[in-house]
């Protein structure tokens, strides 16, 4: 049976309060028992969980013709506040005294033709939203998130010659045609059997009349292809045959086995786990699920895929349309999609027998999820795996202090390469000290990077400058007034974005054309950028190299996926000279020829550092360095830095990431820090910012006492405003024994915020803004 919730009120605004868990049922009806005696007695019920927040698992009545169909899981169709809504049936029969009475239950309407949710991703479900703090409907949601699956799926009718044929029909060489089309056997709809005959449509209607064609109706999501297991991968040097052994043979026994997979960039982790995913796949029936940053961006990860396994993967990500999605949802619910890549929601697709999970690049702050259910998809991959009882491999060549610290204390499997695939070696890293080698007046790059680029293209080799910043500057300023120009519902400025010819808030969305006066004293010609973004230093690359050719790596000019492979193919397939970009390019690219990477503000991640911002500008400069020198032409890496004496910059110097991480650990332990201690954030928002205040004043007065529990706050947050919402921050930081979740409850329910204002719960938070 599954467990039932009590609610949790993870966010509620004034006007709910706690909402009491509808109280459920007596027992299911006994129908032995209950049948022959007097007409009032109560039938079956079953709890459905329902994609709505705040609604907990509701009691519906089962009608007889249904009952044999609706077990745990099953996916139904029910009324819901005048309205059918889907649902899973959570429980069957009824939870406690004192629910709705039967005859007041309305009836589940149909169950839906899908496999049942089993009960391993709906314990998932349960975990997730008692861990977060959630309410179970969103996450349930996140499940559900192929609405167009939950619908029948389209059928279209196909031709195929009768087995038996027909005597004494006229044959027209018309009617040949078609017939020899299709005497291969395999059925077509008619377009297709009329184009390839060069014959109309009414040929092939009139052959169905005539009894020898014969229709039947095929639904429109073709099934995916299997990868073929017999292709040989490649020879694997030593140390990755050690690590693909240890995996492949925690695949082989089953269960749940957590791996890090700790290589160096271009190591071949990814053939490394490509092994233990060929080893799940031999047994039938069984899937994969690999998670992946930014789904966008691994265009090359399927090319490898494919070239490996012979086939494509099924994958899921939210730019997937709606037919390709219920196409996705429903192999994955029938098990025929073996192998899913997918970025973080897909975690909740509802596999029948997941075997196998790989999370690469773990240490990527994308993995947590920031709006809606706050979850990180890292840790719950752990928990999933746990659920399903398989392994896990979570892959980095930096990883994670949270993982590090599981590997330490022995709770997952270290393997490690050290070694770069073939001749390939690190890249040489070197600092560039910018109070010593300062850039020309209004431009960013210094004379010593400046050169590299140029000896780098003389030889036909590409080069990378990296700078996490979108647009042309991230500030324009009255030169006159010193007017900065600021979102009108953010504490944020406004950053110029000069191709598109306007000003963008990072944090909303609100545009608007580039004023061509000050808008506070109104004189001509006063605003300046101040401060470089990718745009700007495409700019004056431009200047400097107007021969060379040169491309811009954003989210704003990689809006698609197929734009984005389009860019990546274009740098794999030596077109471009210099690549500029954002983290954008961190992520995981193989370009053999690139040879040069130039880091323009190795100390831009450091400003205004919150808990992580050390080891995160740590993982990042890694990850670009480690683009540079990974084919047979060594690699040179240039830290543009004006502290080159900052840790992060010596342990990318000194190559030693180590002895960087093993003090970052020590400090998190001295103050008790994650993973050594726990933090909670309280993010309060709405239009009054006396009503968000005087809440937080209220819970710091109800703030739990308790050994080993510190409440900071209210504070305002860094942002604070956005949307027009006023926001103050509160944190919760507690012994790693302290089990939160009971306590934050407890405290949130002795608390009635004011109205209007929201209490968002983040548990391990990773953006204190
Ligand atoms: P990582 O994910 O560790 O950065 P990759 O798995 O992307 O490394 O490997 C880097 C490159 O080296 C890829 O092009 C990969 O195909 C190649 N490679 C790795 N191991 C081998 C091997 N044993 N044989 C042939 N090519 C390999
Ligand atoms: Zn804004």
């Amino acid at each position: 049976m599954t467990v039932a919730f009590s609610m949790v009120q993870a966010e509620h605004t004034s006007g709910h309060t706690l909402m009491q868990q509808p109280s459920l049922a007596l027992d299911i009806a006994n129908e032995e028992t209950v049948s022959g005696v007097e007409e009032q007695t109560d039938g079956a019920r079953v709890g459905v969980l329902l994609p709505v927040p705040m609604l907990g698992v509701l009691d519906y009545a089962v009608p007889d013709h249904l009952h044999m169909q609706l077990t745990e899981g099953a996916v139904v169709e029910v009324p819901l506040a005048g309205r059918m809504a889907v649902g899973v049936v959570w429980r069957e029969g009824g939870e406690s005294l004192g629910s709705l009475p039967y005859y007041k239950l309305k009836p589940i309407n149909r169950v839906i033709d899908l496999p049942v949710i089993r009960e391993d991703l709906r314990r998932f479900i349960d975990w997730v939203s008692a861990y977060t703090m959630s309410s179970p409907g969103p996450v349930l949601r996140m499940a559900l998130s192929a609405s167009s699956a939950l619908r029948a799926v389209p059928q279209r009718r196909h031709y195929q010659i009768t087995a038996k044929p027909q005597e004494g029909v006229r044959l027209t060489p018309a009617r040949k045609a078609v017939l020899a089309v299709l005497a291969d056997g395999k059925p077509r709809v008619s377009s297709e059997v009329a184009g390839l005959a060069g014959v109309s449509e009414g040929v092939v209607r009139g052959l169905e009349k005539a009894g020898l064609l014969e229709g039947l109706d095929i639904s429109v999501d073709l099934p995916y292809a299997q990868p073929e297991l017999a292709r040989s991968g490649p020879d694997l040097s030593d140390e990755q045959e050690q690590a693909a052994k240890s995996i492949a043979a925690k695949v082989w026994q089953g269960g749940f086995a957590p791996f890090l997979l700790d290589g160096i960039t271009g190591s071949g982790k990814t053939e490394v786990y490509f092994e233990g995913l060929v080893e799940a796949l031999k047994a039938p029936g069984s899937q994969v699920l690999v998670l992946v940053p930014e789904i966008a961006l691994t265009s090359q990860w399927l090319e490898r895929f494919e070239a490996r396994f012979g086939v494509a993967p099924v994958v899921w990500h939210s730019e997937v349309g709606q037919a390709e999605r219920r196409r996705a949802w429903r192999a994955v619910a029938d098990g025929s999609a073996r192998v899913v890549v997918g970025a973080r929601s897909a975690l909740f697709l509802p596999f029948q027998t997941l075997s196998f999970v790989v999370v690469d690049e773990e240490h990527d702050p994308s993995f947590k999820q920031e709006d809606g259910v706050l979850y990180h998809a890292r840790d719950m991959a752990i928990v999933r795996a746990k659920l399903a009882a398989c392994p896990i491999v979570l892959a980095s060549a930096t990883p994670s202090l949270e993982t590090l610290v599981n590997a330490d204390e022995g709770r997952y499997e270290k393997l490690v390469l050290r070694e770069r695939h073939g001749n390939a070696v690190l890249p040489a890293m070197k600092a560039i000290d910018m109070r010593h080698e300062p850039p020309e007046a209004g431009t960013w790059l210094s004379p010593i990077l400046v050169r590299e680029i140029e000896t780098t293209i003389a030889a036909g080799e590409q080069a990378m400058l990296f700078l996490n910043r979108r647009g042309y500057a991230p500030l324009t300023l009255c030169r006159t007034c010193g007017f900065r120009i600021e979102c009108p519902s953010c504490s944020a400025w406004l950053v110029e974005h000069r191709f598109r010819r306007e000003l963008q808030c990072h944090h909303c969305g609100y545009v608007e054309p580039i004023p061509t006066s000050c808008p506070e004293c109104k004189n001509e010609d006063t605003l300046v950028a101040c401060g470089p973004g990718v745009e700007r230093l495409f700019e004056e690359v431009n200047n400097r190299f107007p021969a060379a050719r040169t491309s811009v790596m954003t989210s704003d000019t990689m809006m698609s996926p197929s734009a984005t492979a389009h860019m990546v193919q274009q740098i794999a397939s030596g077109h471009l000279d210099i690549v500029i970009g954002t983290q954008i390019v961190t992520k995981g690219y193989h370009f053999p020829n690139l040879t040069l990477v130039g880091v323009v503000d190795a100390d831009l991640g450091l400003r205004g550092g919150d808990l992580r911002a050390g080891e995160r500008t740590y993982q990042q400069l890694v990850q670009v360095s480690g683009r540079a020198g990974r084919a047979e032409k060594p690699g040179r890496v240039f830290l543009q830095s004006y502290e080159p004496e900052h840790p992060v910059v010596h342990a990318l110097l000194s190559g030693d990431g180590d002895t960087f991480m093993a003090a970052e650990k020590a400090a998190r332990q001295r103050h008790h820090m994650p993973p050594f201690g726990r933090l909670v954030a309280l993010i309060l928002s709405g239009p009054e910012m006396s009503d968000v205040l005087d809440t937080g004043r209220m819970l710091a007065n109800k703030a739990p006492v308790e050994h080993g529990v510190d409440v900071v706050g209210p504070a305002p947050a860094p942002m604070a405003r956005v949307r027009g919402h006023h926001r103050f921050r509160m944190l919760v930081h507690t012994r790693k024994d302290i089990r939160v979740q009971p306590l934050i409850r407890a405290w949130l329910s002795r608390v009635r915020p004011k109205k209007g204002v929201r209490v968002k719960v983040d548990i391990d938070p990773y953006s204190f803004m």
